[in-house]
């Protein structure tokens, strides 16, 4: 495949993320841009591979390697880990990007044996550069998504851990570490060649150490933020890769994640009410399972299929609140048919998103359009809380952190701050959960204990299924 050929290609790739990245901002064209960047995608591993010389047979195995293992994952991984394999794509991204970085210094080193590369004029500082900030970025976003992935799946704890000289220790290590990376740009034809050398394996031994000492202390309700900045570094490490081994495709498509990450980490710290280096300092979520709760009296109240059945029968105005709890029993179909029913009913219903509900970002978004729940019906918070005073009743559905009213009352709650769904504010609030788990904060929910709160105990898609079973019998 000529070079020209091969950069056609590459501009076209490019041109189909840019479109697919637009359709994936709404619900209806989401699947369609899917689609469209994975094309792109296929285009560009093509035109590189080709251009490499490598023979299409060895293309076509990898296609199909690659693609056993994609359709396996799609359909084996549950709806419900899928935060958790976003956070490990991140981190293999970053893998890779290390990898290449590294692969590529080991290809010069070789070429210019036996007279050590490090002293070799024709590489420009540029390509030190490059390879400095592909494994350093790259092998900071590997260890910290393992960990997020960990913390995510619960197989590390949700919780934040610090300890005492934490911020020193990471200091230090984030001092070293750019001693290092100057030492490996700069250090070409001044320092011996193995010093530089030593410099490189330090580089990548102190960015996989800061991966996990950075990301360490984040618990609790912050851990979409963080979800969101390593999506952001895997896209940088991987723009520095194109850098280091000079492939545009790579360079403009990093460049989309890296930059997408970023926009997004910025949406998720204004839905958190909080600063970045608040979120990276702070050691939020490092908090026992009672806290928040001090000033909680009373006791969660339990009501029948039947009782609710008759306060959502007279109900002119329903909002439903889903949360993590919804995508775990999978009741958004169940959630959908409750809805009309309750419309043919003569109630008006909306549904209340909150950005940060559920283990990824859009989660409910996602989940609410895979039930073809109408985008019109969609309330973002802002917009739903100034009406919830007006509202008959509030179905909280698995949701648990974004409707916890600590974040607002009490002062001295790790939460303080973060805006929540005023659910509280409703007339009558039913919520439904299995019983009395904490949120992903680990934080008890006072709003459970209102004289207005009545539990729906039970899995959320059984329990909405009564419901819709309740409205079918009275017709
Ligand atoms: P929470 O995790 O706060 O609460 C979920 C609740 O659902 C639990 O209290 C649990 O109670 C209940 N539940 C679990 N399974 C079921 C079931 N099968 N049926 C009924 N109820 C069930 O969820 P929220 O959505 O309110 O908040 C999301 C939290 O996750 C926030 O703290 C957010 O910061 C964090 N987070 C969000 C990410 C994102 O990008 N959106 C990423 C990472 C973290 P019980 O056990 O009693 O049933």
């Amino acid at each position: 495949m000529s070079p020209a050929l091969t950069n056609l290609a590459y501009i076209v790739a490019a041109i189909l993320f840019v479109f697919g990245i637009k359709m994936l901002g709404r619900a209806e064209t989401a699947r369609s841009g899917n689609r469209l960047s994975a094309l792109g995608m296929l285009i560009a591993i093509v035109a590189t591979l080709a251009q490499s010389g490598l023979a299409y047979t060895w293309i076509a195995a990898g296609l199909a390697l690659g693609a056993i293992i994609g359709v396996l994952a799609a359909r084996l991984v549950r709806m419900t880990a899928m935060p958790e394999m976003v956070a490990l794509f991140n981190g293999f991204g970053g893998l890779a990007s290390l990898l290449v970085g590294w692969a590529e210094l080991e290809k010069i080193l070789h070429l210019s044996a036996p007279v050590y590369f490090f002293h070799n004029p024709v590489v420009p500082t540029f390509t030190w550069l490059a390879i400095a900030l592909a494994v350093a970025i790259g092998g900071m976003t590997f260890t910290g998504s393992i960990l997020a992935w960990g913390k995510l799946s619960g197989k590390f704890g949700s919780k934040a851990v610090v300890f005492s000289a934490q911020r020193i220790v990471n200091s230090l290590l984030l001092l070293a570490i750019l001693v290092a990376f100057a030492g490996f740009v700069l250090g070409s034809g001044i320092l011996a060649s193995t010093t530089v050398y030593g410099l490189f394996l330090g580089l990548i031994a102190g960015a996989l150490l800061l991966g996990i000492l950075a990301v360490l202390p984040i618990g609790g309700g912050d851990m979409p933020v963080v979800i969101a900045l390593l999506n952001s570094l895997s896209g940088l490490a991987a723009a520095a890769a194109g850098f280091v081994i000079f492939n545009n495709v790579l360079i403009v498509a990093g460049a989309l994640v890296g930059c997408s990450g970023l926009i997004l980490t910025i949406i998720m710290c204004k839905a958190m009410n909080r600063s970045l280096p608040n979120v990276l300092f702070s050691g939020f979520g490092a908090v026992e399972e009672s806290a928040g709760g001090d000033t909680i009296t009373g006791e969660m109240k339990a009501a029948s299929l039947e009782d609710a059945y008759y306060v959502l029968e007279a109900a002119s105005s329903v909002v439903i609140i889903p949360g993590y709890g919804m995508a775990v029993a999978q009741a958004q179909h169940a959630v959908k048919e409750l809805g009309d029913l309750l419309e043919a009913n003569g109630a008006t219903v909306r549904y209340a998103i909150h950005p940060v509900a559920g283990r990824m970002p859009g989660h409910m978004n996602v989940l609410l359009a895979e039930a073809d729940v109408p985008y019109e019906q969609l309330c973002e918070m802002e917009a739903v809380n100034p009406i919830m005073g007006t509202v008959d009743v509030a179905i909280v559905i698995g949701a648990n952190d974004v409707v916890n009213p600590a974040a607002v009352t009490e002062k001295n709650c790790p939460i303080y701050g973060m805006p929540i769904i005023n659910a509280h504010h409703a007339r009558t609030v039913f919520a439904l959960k299995r019983g009395k788990g904490a949120g992903f904060s680990g934080l008890v929910n006072q709003l459970y204990f209102l004289d207005k709160t009545r539990m729906l105990y039970g899995d959320a898609k059984s329990t909405v299924t009564g419901l819709v079973a309740e409205f079918k019998s009275a017709r």
